[in-house]
């Protein structure tokens, strides 16, 4: 297949003759060696590593044709000029062609004049496409941005699943698949897709480490923003806000504060959006404040900060926006300002969310940007981990490694915790030691006699939420684990021991809530306990009707569906919870409470 005027050594000529450079990037080479040599291929590499050549350069020294697929319609045009101008024969199939255009391509590839044909997805997906391709000589597939083809990339296209049908086409051609997304979830999602076939596995590491990230608490945004920027002039920065209008209310408060801003959202005309791109890329402004909607196809490499004013979505998210900075291997700052009141925001969201699986999506995405902003940990080894990549941590070139946080000791509530968990034997989760440490009194809490331990209620001064947080703090500083072959109960790990004999203190982010008392909440006993069990709702109701009929009043009077509902769901064991239901005041407290707490209580006891 592959062209018999190659001779070992090719790929490095092309290198230099064609795109300039004398030498291969880590990865590269190997990338090429194996499509060559026709074995397929898997590579993962973060933007701006350099994909492109990796398939570009087997595509020249293949004899037939190769077919790139990419998802990006509106970056093919771009991409097919910039190969065309290095003299790589290139073209485009999508729907943005006219007939005669794409006449005239069928007729190029007819006469083996092209070797690079980029397609959309789409065109794959038309009726006996595929069939149809067979007649040209094809002698590789590159499939781009193939994180596309996985549920648990950021970027789903579910027309992209269609590549799924190439391999039973082309059993024999090799194909290679790339993206800058791949957890190891998306990988494998990606290599069973494809249907690739024992594929060489090529990750390079996704730490950018010219990039710096702190996280810094979110009191007065707007100034905090601009007053970053003023300690960066002329130089070239991305703000990225969550809604439109906070992007508009950012660039006018910037603009009045004599900074050079522009906003970019796809609220804005295409001219608009695409003049703003303009202007910042050609350095005649210096900012450029935007939605997430802004980002595919920036190739500005002196973007020196990227600061987010809100909670991203995701650590995905972050990573590919916090990545547009330092592209040009200078040192750059990422920085989020981080609110608890954020957290509300995306949770009303998330709650409007339908799909239930995209629902649990989003909220573990959250939790996982909760945790990257609160805990005491290095953030390019929270990122790292995300990407399923070992990081030892102390990278120093971040606010956690390089000190500039502030910290609270918290060493004695973190020895409370410890201790309650090494006292019930490792037996226990989450939710349980808090019970414990906070002296709750739960039926699990007295059937196991538990309120008889040293430990019992020593954390009752501080809030649930308080406890919650010193346990994600241990969790992510690895002093304890949640041992996920016995049902997440916790255990100690070496570091757990040391903190929990006094061996070692125990710091905590005071980006995290903070230790005052707040009383129960609802939020609490939803953690407990956040389904609505239609067994319970139904024994709820049968009492509420035995009640109204005892006093001849309709249903409703005695509590409403909502009510019933939300008991059924919080399920209260106390008077204190029992308050915490919608629609239960101190006066249905007094009358209702003994005949339903029992119910609810029996009901838990089985
Ligand atoms: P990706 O597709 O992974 O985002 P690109 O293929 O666009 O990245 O490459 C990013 C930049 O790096 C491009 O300007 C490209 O020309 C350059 N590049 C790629 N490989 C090398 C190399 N071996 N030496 C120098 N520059 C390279
Ligand atoms: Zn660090």
């Amino acid at each position: 297949m592959i062209d018999t005027n190659n001779t070992p050594g090719t790929a490095h000529k092309l290198l230099k003759s064609i795109f300039g450079y004398s030498s291969f990037r880590d990865n590269q080479e190997n990338v090429i060696e194996a499509i060559t040599s026709g074995r397929d291929v898997f590579t993962s590499m973060p933007t701006g590593g350099g994909k492109s050549l990796c398939y570009q350069i087997p595509g020249l020294m293949f004899e037939g044709l190769t077919v790139v697929i990419s998802p990006l319609i509106a970056l093919m045009k771009d991409q097919v000029d910039e190969a065309l101008s290095k003299g790589i024969p290139a073209a485009f199939l999508n729907s943005t062609l006219q007939k005669e255009e794409i006449s005239q391509i069928y007729s190029k590839l007819n006469r083996k004049e092209i070797k690079l044909l980029y397609l959309s997805p789409e065109r794959l997906a038309i009726e006996g496409y595929l069939e149809q391709l067979e007649q040209f000589n094809i002698n590789f597939f590159a499939v781009d941005e193939a994180h596309c083809l996985s549920e648990w990339g950021h970027d789903f296209r579910p027309d992209y699943l269609i590549l799924s049908s190439i391999r039973s086409h082309f059993p024999d051609v090799p194909m290679a698949a790339f993206t800058a997304t791949a957890t190891t979830k998306v990988q494998s999602d990606i290599i069973r897709i494809l249907g690739l076939k024992d594929p060489l596995v090529v990750r390079a590491s996704f730490n950018r480490q010219e990039l710096n990230y702190q996280v810094k608490p979110k009191t007065e945004v707007l100034s905090q923003i601009s007053g970053f920027i003023k300690n960066h002039p002329e130089e070239s920065g991305i703000v990225y806000r969550l809604s439109r209008k906070d992007v508009s209310k950012t660039a006018a408060y910037l603009i009045g504060q004599g900074l050079k801003a522009l906003p970019y959202h796809a609220g804005l005309s295409k001219e608009e959006r695409s003049q703003n791109q303009e202007a910042f890329n050609k350095d005649e402004v210096d900012i450029i404040v935007a939605t997430t909607a802004f980002g595919m196809g920036i190739n500005k490499n002196n973007i020196r900060y990227v600061i987010h004013g809100d909670l991203p979505k995701s650590m995905e998210g972050y990573y590919q926006e916090t990545g547009r900075a330092g592209r040009d291997g200078l040192d750059s700052q990422c920085v989020l300002f981080f609110s608890t009141g954020d957290i509300s925001k995306q949770q009303y969201f998330i709650d409007q969310i339908d799909d239930p699986t995209e629902q649990v999506k989003a909220k573990d995405n959250l939790n996982r940007l909760i945790r990257y902003s609160t805990v005491n940990v290095c953030r390019r080894k929270q990122i790292l981990e995300y990407f399923d990549e070992d990081h030892r941590g102390e990278c120093g070139n971040c606010d956690i490694c390089n000190d500039t946080t502030n910290k609270i000791e918290a060493t004695i509530d973190g020895q409370k915790v410890l201790s309650a968990i090494i006292r019930t034997n490792e037996g226990f989760g989450i939710n349980h030691i808090i019970d414990i440490v906070w002296g709750a009194d739960t039926e699990k809490i007295r059937s196991r006699n538990h309120q008889e331990l040293k430990t019992f209620g020593v954390g009752r001064d501080k809030s649930k939420k308080w406890w919650r947080n010193i346990i994600t703090e241990l969790i992510a500083q690895q002093a304890i684990y949640q041992d996920t072959e016995r049902f997440n109960v916790l255990c100690l790990t070496s570091l757990g021991k040391d903190i929990l004999f006094g061996k070692r203190d125990f710091y905590i982010s005071d980006t995290a809530v903070s230790p005052e008392k707040e009383g129960l909440s609802r939020n609490d006993l939803l953690d407990r306990s956040d389904f609505q069990d239609d067994d319970l709702y139904k024994r709820l109701r049968d009492k509420r009707t035995e009640i109204a009929q005892e006093n001849q009043v309709p249903p409703y009077i005695v509590f409403s569906d909502k009510t019933l509902k939300d008991m059924a769901q919080i399920k209260p064991q106390n008077e204190e919870e029992f308050l915490l239901v919608s629609g239960v005041g101190e006066k249905k407290l007094e009358v209702y409470g003994p005949l339903f707490l029992p119910i609810i209580r029996d009901y838990l006891e089985e």
